[in-house]
């Protein structure tokens, strides 16, 4: 026999010979498959879902009650013994949400969307540090997720407390953290439900703004775009099909409108349209345009725009999409950065014409060029030529503060756009003592010494790597008031403390 109790989100099982309670059900879970996950896991659960749990003996509160391991949400007492509970409910602190460097909600319209850009103000702790030439070192190590090609989510999904995500589309596994057991876990799908993989071009997803329980968000898949859905108890996910068509880039959201880029009938490249209710709008014929490749869409200006080596699709809800193949001979650098900004407002990639490295206006049928004497890495205003700080046009001579930065080369991974700063600030990495070809350092070049530094108000080395490759595998991302880095190739993920974000 068991007491059943019920509270506004769950209901509970309380044995009555034991006094052991197990949860039966959970607002927005279905059933809960208790016994076979419960074991190690209980702290994370009551955290999670905001329960009650015994106090230890350390509380000094006298002796621990014994009887229960967990209790319902809200609980103070132990129905057995009366002993007090360390009560969860409402105790869990707000946390800003982490979408992934691409997909900051929050950032004003004269940002561009969809670059590595967030409104986060890490440079009020970060330059709290000991200034640059010293060399920091990270506060927290966490272990990367088993599969760690992956990008990181950290939000609510409808529950009290925030918890990080690890998906790694390229083989359609999703991961888990328990911050409270401290390790990983990898979710299983439910019966039925289809494959998250994607591997067509970047990965890109668009978060819920007001998650029901267990909602993570939408995300294209090699079938379609989906609401993913998460069951943290049984260690389980699912996939509710939104357009049931194969998805071939990362889905853009533009003034409350969709657009997807899917695989249509004969091959031919198609822009679905869905409105702010997921309910399917205008869909327009592309023509015979590539099928694979293209970037996570870029927000500006009222459109959309998706990048590929052949060219540039563009989208203003309303009309039909236009798809501008690149001039000439000019080639993009997509892998340099991004698009950025001229004071004007326009918006330029960098790339190469066969004779010089040049800025492309985007956007236009018949773009201006502005040619430059090398290579410029960075996105969105963050932008570097060589050691040395781009500021003004993008195009503009560099920055010299220090000569010796001639012989290195800073590669930007994150800007925090701070709307009271004159100067862009962020994360870079800076490879030292490294005077070869930009593309080649890009690429799988092992080197030397790098430094992981932000560069603000005052500029801070927060760490240091020995032989590093593949620069553009690491990752930022924020989580539980830390800055944290990945590498797939690290055997720990490197954090450093936040003050409280807001
Ligand atoms: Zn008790």
């Amino acid at each position: 026999m068991a007491y059943r109790w019920e509270t506004p989100a769950s209901v509970w099982l309380e044995d009555e010979n034991s006094g052991q309670f197990e949860l039966a059900a959970s607002e927005g879970l279905g059933r809960i498959d208790w016994s076979s996950h419960a074991r190690g896991r209980v702290a994370d659960f009551a955290h999670l879902l905001g329960a009650s749990l015994p106090r230890a003996c350390a509380d000094n509160q006298g002796e621990g009650c014994e009887h229960s391991s967990i209790y319902p949400e809200g609980f103070s007492f132990c129905p057995t013994c009366g002993k007090p509970l360390a009560r969860l409910a409402g105790t869990a602190q707000r946390q800003p949400d982490w979408w992934g460097p691409h997909a900051d909600q929050l950032l004003p319209r004269h940002v561009p969307h969809g670059l590595p850009v967030t409104s986060l103000p890490l440079g009020d702790s970060l330059e709290e540090r000991p200034a640059a030439p010293v060399v920091g070192r990270f506060d927290s190590a966490m272990p990367p997720p088993p599969n760690s090609q992956c990008i990181f989510i950290a939000a609510g999904y409808g529950f009290p407390e925030q918890r990080l995500l690890a998906l790694a589309p390229g083989r359609g596994v999703l991961q888990y953290w328990d911050p409270l057991g401290e390790l990983w876990h990898v979710l299983v799908p439910e019966e039925g439900t289809a494959e998250l993989r994607f591997g067509a071009a970047d990965y890109g997803w668009l978060p819920v703004t007001e998650p029901r329980r267990g909602e993570v968000g939408l995300v294209p898949t090699a079938q379609g775009l989906y609401r993913l859905w998460i069951n943290p108890i049984n260690e389980t996910y699912r996939l509710e099909s939104v357009l049931a068509a194969p998805m071939v880039a990362a889905p853009g959201a533009m003034r409350r409108q969709l657009a997807c880029l899917v695989r249509g009938h004969a091959g031919v490249l198609v822009l679905s349209s869905l409105g702010a209710d997921l309910a399917p709008g205008p869909q327009y014929e592309c023509g015979a345009l590539p099928l694979s490749g293209w970037s996570r869409p870029i927000g500006y200006d009222g459109q959309l725009c998706w990048l590929h080596a052949d060219g540039q699709l563009l989208w203003r809800p309303g009309e039909a999409p236009r798809f501008l193949p690149w001039p000439g001979t000019w080639l993009p650098r997509l892998q340099f950065g991004g698009p950025t900004l001229s004071r004007d407002g326009r918006m330029w990639l960098i790339g190469h014409d066969g004779l010089s490295y040049c800025f492309l206006e985007l956007g236009v049928p018949n773009p201006q060029r502005e040619p430059i004497d090398g290579a410029r890495l960075g996105f969105a205003n963050l932008l570097f030529r060589r050691g040395h700080p781009v500021v003004d046009e993008p195009w503009s001579g560099e920055h010299v503060e220090d000569q010796n930065e001639d012989d290195s080369l800073v590669l930007p991974l994150l800007r925090s756009f701070n709307n009271n700063r004159a100067q862009p600030s962020g994360l870079v990495l800076r490879f030292h003592k490294y005077t070869g070809r930009a593309e080649e350092a890009l690429a799988d070049r092992v080197i030397a010494r790098t430094t992981v530094e932000w560069i603000g108000r005052r500029n801070v080395i927060l760490d240091e790597i020995a032989r590093l490759s593949r620069p553009l595998e690491c990752l930022p991302f924020v989580y539980a008031n830390h800055l944290w880095l990945h590498h797939p190739d690290w055997n720990r993920i490197r954090g450093w403390n936040l003050e409280e974000l807001t």
